[in-house]
C-alpha cells in the first residue's frame, strides 16, 4: 500500500504550478501552465527527487550504506542520486556511459562535487555493469542499494503516484482543472506513476524521448507493464487500456541528439517566460507540445499543464550545440 512504503524527505514539495501568460498569448492557443519539478530543491532539482524519496526510504529501512545507479554521462538521475546519498550520509557509485572527459561539465561536474565515485562503462549507458559492481562492493564489506536506470521500477514510480495526488490538491486549491498533463517520458517511471495516481484516464501524455526498445519490448508496452506493477505495489486500481497516451513522433535523431525542435523550444520558453528547459528531455517534450499547439491539436478552451522535469544543468555540457 502506497502510504505504508517508507519515504525519505529530500525535496521541497509541493512544487509550484505557474501560468505561462506571455507564451500562451503569443501562440494564441490554449492556456499553458508549468508544474515546476525543476524546482524540487535537491542539488538543482528535477523529477528524480520524487523517486529518490522512495528509494532512500527503502535503502535506509534495509540498513544499506551505499547507493548505486547508472545512466548517461549527463544523467540528471545520477546527479540527484549523488545528492540524495550525500544528504543521507551514504556513499554513491555511478556507472556512466562513455569515457572520462578531460574536463567534467554539467551534471558530471556536479557528480564529482557531490562526492560520487564514477565508473565508466563505454557504450553501455543504461547501467548494464551494475550487478558486477554490486558483487564487488559486497565483497568489500559494503551494503549497496541498487537503483535501476532512471529510477524506473514500481517503487520509484510510486513517487509519482504521490505527485499526481499533489497536483490534484493544487487543482482543488486553485479551482483549476487541467485538460492535459504533458510530460517527457524516457525510462517511464514518471509517466507510469502519474497515470496510476491520476483520476482522469488519458489526461497524462508522455512525449517519448528515446526510440530504443526496453528489454526487447516497444516503449509503450514497457510503460503499461510498469504502470500495472506500480498499481499493484501501491494497492490501487490497474490502469485502464486508454490511460497510457504517447506522442512518439518527436524523438528525432535519438536520445541526447539536439536539433531544431529542441533549440526552438529552449529559446521560445526562455525568451517569453524566462524559464530554462534542458536539452535532452524537456526541450524535446516542450518542442512536441509547441508543435501540437501550432498545428491546432488543442481547443482554445483547453488548459494544458507541462510537467517541467528539470535537467537544466546539462545545458552547460551542450553549449556547443545550442
Ligand atoms: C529522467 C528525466 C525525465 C524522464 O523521466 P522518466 O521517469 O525516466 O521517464 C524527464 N526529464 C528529465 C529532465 C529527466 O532527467
Amino acid at each position: 500500500m502506497l502510504d505504508e512504503l517508507p519515504r525519505a524527505n529530500l525535496g521541497f514539495f509541493p512544487t509550484p504550478v505557474t501560468p505561462l501568460p506571455r507564451l500562451s498569448a503569443a501562440l494564441g492557443g490554449p492556456a499553458l501552465f508549468l508544474k515546476r519539478d525543476d524546482q524540487t530543491g535537491l542539488a538543482l532539482g528535477g523529477n528524480k527527487v520524487r523517486k529518490l524519496e522512495m528509494f532512500l526510504g527503502d535503502a535506509l529501512a534495509q540498513g544499506c550504506d551505499t547507493l548505486v545507479t547508472g545512466g548517461a554521462a549527463q544523467s540528471n538521475h545520477c546527479r540527484q542520486t549523488a545528492a540524495a546519498a550525500a544528504h543521507a550520509g551514504l556513499a554513491c557509485h555511478l556507472v556512466l556511459g562513455g569515457a572520462a572527459p578531460q574536463t567534467p561539465d554539467g551534471n558530471l561536474l556536479l557528480d564529482g562535487l557531490l562526492g560520487a565515485e564514477v565508473h565508466w562503462a563505454g557504450d553501455q549507458r543504461k547501467g548494464e555493469p551494475i550487478p558486477a559492481l554490486l558483487d564487488e562492493l559486497r565483497r568489500a564489506g559494503r551494503k549497496p542499494y541498487a537503483i535501476p536506470y532512471g529510477g524506473s521500477n514500481p517503487l520509484g514510480a510510486c513517487g509519482f503516484v504521490h505527485a499526481a495526488r499533489e497536483l490534484r490538491a493544487q487543482e482543488e486549491a486553485l479551482g483549476e482543472r487541467f485538460t492535459h498533463v504533458v510530460v517527457a517520458t524516457s525510462s517511464g517511471g514518471t509517466q507510469a506513476g502519474l497515470v496510476i495516481g491520476d483520476d482522469r484516464p488519458g489526461r497524462v501524455v508522455g512525449v517519448c524521448i528515446d526510440k530504443e526498445l526496453v528489454g526487447g519490448a516497444p516503449f509503450p508496452d514497457h510503460v503499461r507493464a510498469l504502470a500495472e506493477e506500480t498499481a499493484t505495489l501501491a494497492g490501487l486500481a490497474p490502469p485502464r487500456p486508454e490511460a497510457c497516451v504517447f506522442w512518439a513522433d518527436y524523438a528525432g535523431g535519438g536520445y541526447g541528439q539536439v536539433g531544431a525542435l529542441e533549440r526552438d523550444a529552449i529559446e521560445t520558453l526562455a525568451r517569453t517566460e524566462g524559464v530554462l528547459l534542458d536539452p535532452v528531455y524537456t526541450a524535446r517534450a516542450f518542442g512536441g507540445l509547441l508543435d501540437r499547439v501550432r498545428s491546432g491539436f488543442f481547443a482554445p478552451s483547453d488548459r494544458v499543464l507541462f510537467w517541467h522535469t528539470g535537467g537544466a544543468p546539462a545545458l552547460f555540457a551542450y553549449r556547443g550545440e545550442l
